[in-house]
Parts: C-alpha cells; structure tokens; sequence
C-alpha cells in the first residue's frame, strides 16, 4: 500500500470515529430531554439506559427537580413543596442525613429506585457501548401500597 493511501484511509478512519461519537453524544442528549417528561414507559426508559453514562443520568433527574417532576424517570408525581432543610438528624441512629439528593424524589421509595438504576448505568465511553454486551438492567421493585391508602 502507497503511503498516500494508507493516511487516506487512516483519515477516513479518524473522521468515522469522531462521527461516531457526536452521534452517541447526540443521542445522549437527546435521551435526557426525552426524560424529562412525566410519563415514561418502563421497556422505554430500560432501553435508553443503555446510551447514556452516570452524568447524564445525574442531569435528567436535576432537570426533572427543577421542573418540580419527582426525579425518578417512572415516577410521575409532582414535587411541589421541597423542603428547604439540607440535613436531617435521626436521633434513633444518631446520624445526620444530607437531604441534597433526597429532597429531589417524592418519596423515599422513589429516592431508592433512582438510586438503584443509576449504580447500574454503565461508565464506558457512549460511542463504544455498540462493542459491549447490553447489562441486564433490574428496577427496583415498587411495593404498590395503592391498596392499603
Ligand atoms: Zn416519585
């Protein structure tokens, strides 16, 4: 191979793979803007997870806070009145609670579940997630207390 073409085609290469990454990054975002609506189906919300990273994940459920939505992506319950406290105190286990993150999930099972997703939100670069094997995504189980109120 000519030296010519060998940059030519290491070139075509490089510009493939920047391509490639705007793409996923495109993606991303668009994902997070998706994930702002109240109502999100679940087979939905487990395939988006796929294609985006911890961050994004971390901005979805800021943005939702800020347009007073739970946090939790399945959750559509407004937050209307966020306390104002940033700690809590528990005098039975004598611990202090920073409420930063709670204060921005209806409840605490909501808090739970978000946390639980996003620990499993894979780190690897998005534009190489096509290389990976998928991760079998869990929700945490929701107990439905729709019964007992
Ligand atoms: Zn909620």
């Amino acid at each position: 191979m000519t030296t010519n073409k060998k940059n030519a085609e290491l070139r075509e290469q490089l510009i493939a793979a920047v391509i490639k990454k705007r793409a996923a990054l495109a993606r991303a975002h668009q994902i997070v803007v998706t994930l702002l609506e109240p109502q999100i189906e679940e087979a939905a919300f487990i395939d988006m997870l796929a294609e985006i990273g911890p961050e994004n994940y971390a901005d979805v459920v800021e943005e939702r806070h800020i347009n007073k939505l739970c946090g939790y992506p399945l959750c559509a319950v407004a937050v209307e009145k966020v306390t104002t406290k940033k700690y809590q105190i528990c005098g039975i286990k004598n611990k202090v609670y920073d409420l930063t993150e709670r204060k921005k999930f209806c409840s605490g099972q909501c808090f739970k579940a978000s946390e639980y997703i996003k620990s499993q939100i894979p780190t690897s670069p998005l534009w190489l997630r096509d290389k990976e094997q998928r991760p079998n995504f869990k929700l945490f189980p929701i107990k439905n207390d729709a019964t007992s109120l």
